[in-house]
């Protein structure tokens, strides 16, 4: 098979093959990973080596905690808020693409939002790059790569005031300068691993200054200060993402992932921008190195074109709901032969039917 998926997505297959035996013998233990307690030393270690290695990808020091949450990305739209802004305090907000606005609803619940910029007006196929950030706002929250329209941010938006970054399908993709952010969130089920679990990386000064009473299991502090197990955390999924990170780090880490990234990228932007009757959609500074939207310029050949996918092992093409069109997601784990594999195709179907 030839896994597209956009999310939950393809995984190392060693990283498959370490999981499938840890669910029967967990380290030689004689136990599963699925009936261990979370408190024991043995998921300790688990748990203390993932947040480590993403200390260690990022570069961070004693200023960051690492946290491995319930509750996906989504929840951190709520959560983030709840823990950094104040009822009468304003947050700068991006809006662009879906997560984005999703994450702007979410934050109004709090307080006031800010939209700094929007790239709307062209249904989210850019980035725009001239705004204006207000020195007082609390954050500006922008999501590093839009997994459904399939645009990426190529820089870190230039800016005062503390960053809060959604970077779900494009984390550990490649190297950036991390201990700028206040909060780095991601569901793990792109590029670390499993659903069931998300990073959050909080630097500790942003934290305790609000004045609402906040739920002590939304509280970024209580997690801290627990060690990331103040309650049974996802246990399956945190191994799966030290599992994935560990296979990072062997493959020679976020530089090769990023060399990697642009080499997938390069390859298939290239396919498409010489093929006729595929066209990309995206404004070509802002293309995403992890998921590539485009369209077949003869419409009513899409379900054949999908159907042909299919037939060739190959899934996860077809466009987000909300957008339309195709969708190829090349995250961490895809090889590059999956690529060329595709493109084949595409080069058959384009000779039969442009
Ligand atoms: C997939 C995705 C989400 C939603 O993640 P859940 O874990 O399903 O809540 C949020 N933001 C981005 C950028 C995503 O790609």
């Amino acid at each position: 098979m030839h896994n597209f998926n956009s999310g939950p997505s393809i995984l190392p297959q060693e990283v498959l093959t370490e999981a499938a035996e840890a669910i029967h013998n967990f380290n030689h233990t004689g136990l599963s990973i699925l009936e261990i307690g979370h408190r024991t030393n043995w998921f300790g270690e688990v748990m203390t080596e993932a947040r480590y290695l993403v200390k260690e990808f990022m570069q961070l020091g004693d200023d960051h905690e690492v946290l491995f949450l319930h509750g996906g990305a989504t929840a951190q739209f709520m959560q983030a808020p709840m823990n950094l802004l104040d009822t009468d305090e304003t947050a700068a907000y991006c809006d662009n693409g879906i997560w984005g606005s999703k994450a702007i609803k979410e934050a109004r619940l709090f307080g006031n939002v800010n939209v700094v910029s929007s790239s709307k007006d062209k249904k989210h196929t850019y980035i725009p790059k001239d705004f204006f950030v207000p020195e007082d706002s609390k954050y500006l929250h922008y999501t590093t790569n839009n997994t459904v329209e399939g645009t990426q941010w190529h820089h870190i938006p230039a800016t005062t005031v503390p960053l809060v970054a959604d970077m779900s399908s494009d984390i550990f993709s490649r190297p950036m300068e991390f201990s700028k952010f206040a909060l780095i969130y991601a569901g793990a089920q792109k590029n670390i691993g499993a659903a069931g679990v998300n990073l959050v990386v909080v630097k500790k000064e942003v934290l305790g200054k609000v004045k609402r009473p906040i739920p002590t299991i939304m509280d970024y502090g209580n997690h801290i200060e627990a060690g990331s197990l103040l309650n049974t955390p996802p246990v399956f999924a945190v191994y799966v993402s030290m599992l994935t990170m560990r296979w990072i780090k062997k493959e020679g880490g976020l530089e090769e992932m990023e060399k990697r990234s642009r080499q997938r990228a390069e390859f298939f932007y290239n396919a498409l921008d010489t093929l006729p009757l595929f066209k990309p959609i995206v404004a070509i500074e802002d293309r995403s190195w992890m998921n590539a939207v485009f369209i077949i310029e003869k419409p009513e050949l899409e379900k054949q074109f999908l159907e042909q996918c299919k037939e060739n092992g190959m899934i996860g093409i077809k466009g987000h709901r909300s957008v339309g069109g195709l969708r190829v997601s090349m995250y961490n784990a895809l090889p590059i032969c999956s690529l060329e594999a595709l493109v084949d195709l595409m080069k058959e179907f384009n000779n039969k039917f442009a």
